[in-house]
């Protein structure tokens, strides 16, 4: 005769157990949501109309915190080459590449990253999150250092984590600190320094050639650079900023995202390193997950290949840019940067109440925009975060401006 689980479980003791530690984040959010405001972490998009609308509980919604840059997700040749994979090769791989095999799919989504950034070797992972993983923990395990910008994207902590390396934080792209903290190592160590180009959460570019020359002053260091937000959108060719900035030769490691200005799902490392192809074999993170299925690495595929000639697409997301940022500043609102830097545009704010009460007035006006709260953020910081996209029309980034002016009036954020 079977148990149940109730009938064998020993009681805990104090009503405690191993949520218990979450019961100040419970109490926060039901606090905040007694208010009657809309939970800024359940929203459903009912429909999806373009890579700028959506319907949300019946209302046509711009998006403008979507990370689709390039606007490639109905691109109609991406679209009809995720459809033609499907009919043959079907919905999935079903397991790892290491025992299931690679498709010619996961072949052509690397060559078309080989092309694009012009490097020897490019390896796909199933996302971003997992590239970060499996690169820093591969790389660097017990005994090695990994020196990270204090404000790092929680996936490159969890590789130095997984490696079991040794953490060696920098203030926020400071290359005095960088410098000063690398002159503290052991010269024999052997050391992975993690950049990125674009922060996500203020939209703020780091000043590689000075990173990269504060680095090269200190021996056994290699250069890992997330190119997650700087992919398409920077450089001659978008291969980010890296590029942009001129530092081809002196980065290792490029790690990237098919979520962002690729518009599907996935992750991959594209490098020059000769020893490279090794990965594959020793990076769990690659190993011990399925493959992507054969529609989305159709789709990257075509997207990476029709992003190689996007200038123009490039060009009009810039201009959306520097009318957002010059909009909400004119505004009075305070913004994650002095100038525009990316296609990230974050607005500020200090009371959770009131950065709420913006992002549902937006909502109710029909925008969508990201609410960023702590630990994403720093303590007592809130942000309203916007991503633009290349398909963003003149009249909606005019109507966007329009929104946030009527939402911060009428919470009582700008004057
Ligand atoms: N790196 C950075 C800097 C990111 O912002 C993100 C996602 N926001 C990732 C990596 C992870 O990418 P993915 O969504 O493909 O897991």
């Amino acid at each position: 005769m079977s148990q149940t689980v109730t009938d064998t479980a020993p009681a805990l003791a104090n009503d405690r157990d191993l949520f218990s530690k979450f019961d100040p984040l419970i109490a926060e959010r039901e606090a905040l949501l007694a208010t009657g405001v809309r939970d800024p972490f359940a929203i459903v998009m009912d429909e999806v109309k373009s890579p700028t609308l959506a319907v949300i509980k019946g209302q046509e919604t711009i998006l403008l915190g979507t990370y689709n840059y390039m606007g490639m997700t109905f691109d109609p040749d991406v679209v009809a080459a995720g459809k033609k994979a499907l009919d043959e090769f079907g919905a999935g791989t079903t397991g790892s590449r290491v025992l299931n095999g690679t498709y010619q799919g996961h072949r052509e989504v690397e060559d078309a990253l080989k092309e694009f950034y012009g490097t020897s070797s490019a390896m796909v992972f199933s996302t971003g999150y997992q590239a970060n993983l499996g690169m820093i923990s591969t790389l660097a395990g017990r005994g090695d250092y990994v020196i990270l910008d204090a404000d790092s994207h929680a996936s490159i902590y969890d590789g130095c984590f997984l490696g079991d390396a040794e953490i060696v934080r920098f203030r926020h792209n400071s290359v005095e600190d960088l410098d000063k903290r690398l002159g503290r190592l052991p010269a024999e160590a052997l050391k992975l320094v993690v950049l990125e180009g674009v922060y996500s959460m203020l939209g703020d570019v780091a000043p590689l050639p000075e990173m990269v020359a504060a680095v090269r002053k200190h021996a056994n260091c290699m250069i890992l650079v997330d190119e997650a937000h700087g992919m398409g959108f920077f450089g001659a060719n978008g291969r980010g900023v890296y590029e942009e900035q001129g530092v081809e030769k002196d980065v290792d490691f490029i790690v990237g995202t098919f979520s962002k200005s690729v518009g599907t799902v996935g992750g991959f490392c594209v490098s020059n390193h000769p020893k490279f192809e090794v990965m594959r074999l020793v990076c769990r993170p690659y190993v011990f997950t399925a493959s992507l299925p054969p529609s989305v690495v159709a789709t990257a595929a075509t997207s990476i290949r029709k992003l190689m000639h996007a200038g123009e697409k490039r060009a009009h997301l810039w201009k959306n840019s520097q009318r957002l940022h010059k909009g909400l500043t004119d505004l009075g609102f305070t913004l994650g940067t002095k100038t525009p830097q990316s296609a990230i545009i974050a607005v500020i704010l200090t009371d959770q109440t009131q950065a709420v009460a913006i992002w549902q007035a937006l909502l109710e006006l029909g925008l969508y925009v990201n609410m960023a709260r702590p630990p994403a953020t720093p303590a007592g910081t809130f942000l309203l975060r916007c991503s633009l996209c290349a398909e963003h029309s003149d009249e909606q980034v005019t109507q966007i401006i329009g929104m946030f002016e009527a939402a911060g009036k009428a919470v009582g954020a700008i004057a």
